[in-house]
């Protein structure tokens, strides 16, 4: 028998909000709830205090140095890796994905094995998150579609990650509290959730798991979200798992030290599938009364800044009672009598700290994360990490020994935190903010990057390339840096050192379709014909669901003579934006040239459907309505044109009324 198999991940979620982990604040009913039905964890350590890298320890059972996602950005879930999903699917399982939040996107890998991935409210321009009820409604009508099979949901709820911003009622309820808001939000969400399964049957037979992907610091030890820091504000995480058709005798309680990695195989487990031995360790004997090892040796780790800043990793052995965070400044902390983790017990327990560091050594050498700076957002999807509080880039590392402790920089962070939070709503006091992250560590060049950002977006130019080029010379890589250093050099006539500055940004990121795009129109500009096709097609190669690439790819061809392909290419961009007018007025003016005017009538008569303005078209209409033999009609096209065309277009505007006085006699 396969049972049902329902996982919620809910995202940023503190253990110390929920009632059934100490909370008196009232937030969690439904998982309360749930919590009497399953068995608590108390202890459940996640690996990683970072979305995707953290999912991809829960979907896959692998530490992060295994299934190679360091970070947010920068990281693909390789194609060896072997997850759940996929084994599920072996087993039988029908598989489905309900996402709540941009960092992940299908395209981050983990949509592997899943029949349906939906984050397809992602298409949607700029967009980064949805709410709890809406995933919720989605999974469900999945749900019911796929219950007379063995299924698998994953369900991720992405409500209390910042900004905190939960809807009525809970935002009068919690004007004070908003991340609690979110919490309750998200937990009403889940109530419906598992009332539904309770209507549809699929309650008891399930074997459900709620977990959060890592907490939130909320200000403690000077974080203010999460991600640099291993305290268990962060990585300590609510764990409840209800197994199938729960025995009397189950467990409450298990306070033995977990790993999220443990999911992936208690579930395959569950459903009696196979997945490869990883790091994590079946729970299921724990569930059914086993006592587990208190001395186990939960890990955790943070590559967050030591991929952007270069500063130091942090990596963390954590017991039921002691916790050693491995950083240039060590530091222990007896959980038991310190729970906050604010007496560092490192020098006066040499002994026990050095066997905790041992237990390290077995995971990794240590060192750095293998960042993939070709994988990294640029342009508008770091836009997109930008908006959840998330910074991209890379800077290569100190020399060993000489690593900056991420915790002897925490005012930076805080500064350069606040900036990207601010950027948009108040750049002013963004501007203040990375300015005083650059007082407080004059090399950073991630605030650099961000400081010339707001520069070049209000139009200091010299201001912000100076501050480009200090970055890049503090060792900050980033594929936006060089784009916008290009755009400068453009802008104040320097086309040789624009195109030497995309041509660093592609070396980069190879993956930039925008950078590509415009390292093709620069080379066109400069006569370049063959380099602009080599470029439009690599931006093609590397998005090819974007039309830009595939009209300038036109353009090219049409002016080396090649009409059939530019024809193709126009085509081309008009399936992927069949509101493309250029494309349309291009097709349409391809078509005059061929003594085809009635098709390219309907080519031109399409772009200004949607553009009615449209001068070029409506100049290019009059004349296949002229061949046509539709003079009326000629006559009004070209006095519309006449109107709205630009003053650049004299000479055009004098030939439509020349036509206009013909067709008057
Ligand atoms: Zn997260």
């Amino acid at each position: 028998m396969q049972p049902p198999l329902v996982l919620v991940t809910i995202d940023t979620l503190r253990a110390d909000r929920l009632g059934s982990y100490g909370s008196t604040r009232g937030l969690t009913p439904s998982l309360d709830a749930f919590a009497r039905e399953a068995t608590r964890f108390t202890a459940a350590v996640s690996q990683v205090p970072l979305t995707l890298p953290s999912h991809a320890t829960i979907l896959t059972g692998l530490h992060p140095a295994r299934h190679g996602i360091r970070t947010n950005d920068g990281f693909r879930l390789a194609a060896s890796v072997p997850t759940l999903a996929e084994s599920l699917k072996i087993a039988g399982y029908r598989t489905g994905a309900f996402i709540g939040g941009y960092p992940l996107r299908g395209s981050s890998g983990l949509s592997r094995g899943f029949d349906r991935y939906d984050d397809e409210f992602l298409a949607a321009p700029e967009a980064t998150e949805r709410s709890a009820d809406a995933v919720v409604r989605s999974a469900l009508a999945w749900v019911e579609a796929h219950r007379a099979d063995p299924f698998f949901a994953w369900i991720h709820l992405f409500d209390p990650h910042s900004p905190y911003t939960p809807p009525a009622p809970f935002a009068a309820a919690y004007r004070d509290a908003p991340y609690d808001g979110e919490i309750a939000y998200a937990d009403a969400a889940v109530g419906r959730l598992l009332d539904r399964l309770r209507t549809l049957g699929l309650f008891a037979p399930a074997a459900i798991a709620i977990v959060a992907d890592h907490g939130e610091s909320l200000g403690d030890h000077g974080e203010r979200t999460h991600g640099t820091f291993l305290y268990d504000a962060t990585i300590r995480v609510p764990l409840l798992i209800k197994r199938p058709a729960r025995p009397a005798s189950a467990r409450a309680a298990v306070d033995v030290p977990v790993e999220t990695a443990d999911l992936a195989p208690t579930l395959a487990a569950l459903a009696h599938a196979t997945l490869a031995a990883g790091d994590g360790q079946n729970l299921v004997p724990l569930l059914d009364g086993a006592a587990g090892d208190s001395d186990r040796t939960a890990y955790a780790e943070s590559y967050y800044q030591n991929v952007l800043l270069g500063w130091s990793p942090l990596r963390a052995a954590r017991t039921a009672r002691w916790k050693l965070i491995d950083a240039p400044r060590p530091e222990l902390y007896d959980l038991e009598r310190d729970p906050l983790e604010k007496e560092n017990r490192v020098a006066e327990r040499a002994a026990l700290a050095a066997g905790l560091r041992r237990a390290l050594t077995g995971v990794e050498a240590g060192g750095r994360a293998a960042h993939d700076a070709g994988a990294a957002a640029a342009g508008e999807s770091a836009e997109r990490l930008r908006s959840l509080g998330y910074a991209s880039g890379s800077t290569a590392p100190a020399p060993a020994g000489t690593a900056v402790d991420p915790k002897d920089r925490v005012a930076v962070w805080a500064e350069i935190e606040d900036g990207i939070d601010l950027a948009t709503r108040d750049p002013a006091g963004a501007e203040q903010r990375f300015a005083q992250a650059l007082r407080l560590e004059p090399g950073n060049g991630l605030a650099m990057k961000y400081l010339a950002d707001l520069r070049y977006r209000s139009g200091r130019l010299r201001d912000a390339r100076d501050l480009y080029r200090r970055a890049i010379a503090a060792g900050f890589r980033h594929a936006d840096v060089y784009v916008n250093l290009a755009s400068i050099a453009e802008h104040e006539g320097h086309p040789d050192e624009a195109r030497e500055a995309l041509t660093s940004a592609v070396r980069l990121t190879a993956s930039d379709a925008d950078a590509w795009n415009r390292l093709g129109l620069l080379d066109a500009r400069r006569g370049d014909l063959e380099g602009a096709t080599r470029a439009f097609s690599a931006a093609i190669a590397a998005a090819g669901d974007r039309a830009e690439p595939y009209y300038n790819l036109a353009i090219v061809e049409r002016r080396a003579g090649h009409e059939a392909a530019a024809q193709a290419h126009l085509q081309e961009a008009l399936a992927r934006n069949p509101t493309y007018a250029e494309a349309r007025y291009e097709l349409g003016t391809g078509y005059l040239r061929a003594h085809d005017p009635a098709r390219a009538l309907a080519a031109y008569r399409a772009a200004l459907a949607g553009r009615p303005d449209y001068a070029e078209a409506l100049f290019g209409a009059a004349r296949a309505e002229l061949d046509l033999g539709k003079t009326a009609e000629a006559r009004r096209d070209y006095e519309r044109f006449v109107r709205v065309a630009p003053k650049e277009y004299a000479k055009q505007i004098e030939a439509a009324r020349r036509a206009i006085d013909e067709i008057k006699n």
